[in-house]
């Protein structure tokens, strides 16, 4: 399997190279060349290292030994608390709702899935290369912690994760600052998450500085992300019947990342029925849906933060094959909507966005009433994201018979505010959280200075 870039500048790339590099060299995404058929008969009984390896295998089978890879996959989940690694929790039986709880790894969120797995490939193909990566990334909470879990103790990588100092929750700050591994470096910077961005965007593009220290990130436009997320739609499906069986699909959305990996899912061969897109009030992606223009409004700070964004980076991939896969379209499109904030799909374009997807959106009170239904109908806790997913998906699920799969995203320890908030009470402190008040932090705060970062980042950054 080979790579190209969505913008048409970049053909025949290998896995390992996409793996490193992230973004194309034309400033495009990764996409694979063409995707291969699932292959259920050879899935075995449902083991989820045993689905992962083989829905996988056909996109890197190039750069690896077989066993190599499925021993990394094996040690990417082997620290998950639920042995099924993404089980499968029934909501409502009646209705034939499905949580799948995509929480149980080192940072209580879905981006585990993917970034544990990451961090493994990161340090294979860096030490088969005899060479080392400075990792650099901006968080407002979540991504942060799931990055350091990643590549925390990982030879060849060292990890500056930038925070805005007093901007970020307290569960938050101290899933990344009680990290105590030599190779972590939480930065608190005197600033917002947008002077964070800024000062990374600085960094990538100050050339002889991201050269010397071969600066890199884990962000979520990495085709390895999604790979490693397609294998739960793929391992949920089968549970609920697929092949023979169709299912439906409700995916809190932001980066588009999460999604993505169900529409790659469905072209490898799952019988997804529907896939329906759920946001928050920034609805960037519903609107398109709905007008078929795509045009940026201001981020507004809602209940579900992971998915406030307006911007989603890996729309790019699907806007590509909405092309019908011609870069310099997608290309285009993506430059008029840069530089004016809007861009409208041609109808056919939008039409076949429609065809493939459902989508609708969540007002913050809308999803603390669904937390509070949730809770009432069934007794489980869910977390705000998790909320957005149901009650869009209940919203616009189209054939009851179809059994109808939500996502849940996040652990709702996390989000304690909001659950206090829809419930009067909080959910259950899960054992990564409960020993987190009171443990040493390692953080060093910074002014909002692209000169102090640079420094700070030069005197401890690997050299080889
Ligand atoms: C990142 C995240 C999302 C959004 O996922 P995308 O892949 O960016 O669409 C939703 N919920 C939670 C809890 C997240 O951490």
């Amino acid at each position: 399997m080979r790579y190209r870039s969505t913008r048409g500048g970049a053909t025949g790339a290998q896995f390992v190279d996409v793996l490193l590099q992230g973004m194309a060299p034309d400033g495009g995404l990764y996409v694979p060349e063409s995707y291969p058929t699932l292959q259920f008969g050879s899935m075995g009984n449902g083991d989820y290292i045993r689905t992962a390896t083989e829905v996988m295998w056909p996109f890197v089978e190039e750069n690896y030994e077989r066993e190599e890879f499925a021993e990394m996959v094996s040690e990417a989940y082997a620290e998950f608390d639920h042995p099924q690694i993404a089980p499968l929790r029934e909501l409502n039986p009646a209705a034939g709702e499905w949580l799948l709880e995509l929480f149980w790894g080192p940072s209580l969120a879905f981006k585990d899935i993917a970034l544990q797995l990451l961090g493994r490939l990161l340090e294979h193909e860096l030490s088969r290369r005899s060479t080392t990566a400075t990792l650099i990334g901006a968080t407002s909470g979540d991504t942060g912690s799931a990055a350091i879990e990643a590549v925390r103790g990982r030879a060849g990588i060292e990890l500056f994760m930038l925070h805005p100092e007093g901007r970020v929750s307290t569960i938050q700050r101290l899933q990344m600052t009680t990290v105590d591994e030599p190779n972590i470096h939480n930065i608190a910077i005197e600033g917002t998450f947008d002077d964070c961005q800024d000062l990374v965007k600085a960094m990538f593009a100050a050339e002889a500085f991201r050269a010397r220290y071969r600066l890199g990130t884990v962000n979520s436009i990495n085709w390895a992300r999604v790979m490693a997320q397609v294998v739960y739609y793929v391992s949920s499906a089968r549970a609920l019947g697929a092949p023979e069986q169709a299912v439906a699909f409700s995916v809190p959305t932001g980066n588009f990342g999460n999604i993505y990996a169900g529409h790659v899912a469905r072209a490898m061969g799952v019988p997804i029925d529907q896939l329906i897109l759920a946001t928050n009030v920034n609805d960037i992606l519903s609107r398109a849906y709905d007008s078929g223009v795509v045009e940026v409004h201001q981020v507004v700070a809602s209940q579900s933060p992971a998915m406030d964004i307006q911007v989603s980076s890996n729309f790019e991939r699907l806007l590509f094959e909405l092309f019908d896969r011609d870069g310099s379209q997608t290309a285009a499109f993506l430059e008029e909507f840069r530089s004016t904030g809007r861009a409208a799909l041609s109808g056919p374009v939008h039409g076949r966005f429609r065809q493939l997807f459902d989508a609708g959106r969540l007002t913050d009170s809308e999803t603390r009433n669904v937390i509070s239904e949730v809770y009432k109908e069934s007794g489980l806790v869910i977390d705000p994201h998790t909320a957005v997913g149901v009650g869009v998906g209940r919203e616009r699920r189209s054939d009851p018979s179809v059994p109808l799969v939500m996502l849940a995203c996040a652990h709702p320890a996390k989000f304690p505010d909001t659950v206090v908030g829809a419930l009067g009470e909080p959910s259950i402190t899960p054992h990564r959280l409960a020993g987190l008040a009171g443990l040493a932090e390692y953080v060093e705060v910074l002014p909002n200075s692209l000169d102090a970062v640079q420094e700070h980042i030069a005197a401890r950054a690997l050299s080889k």
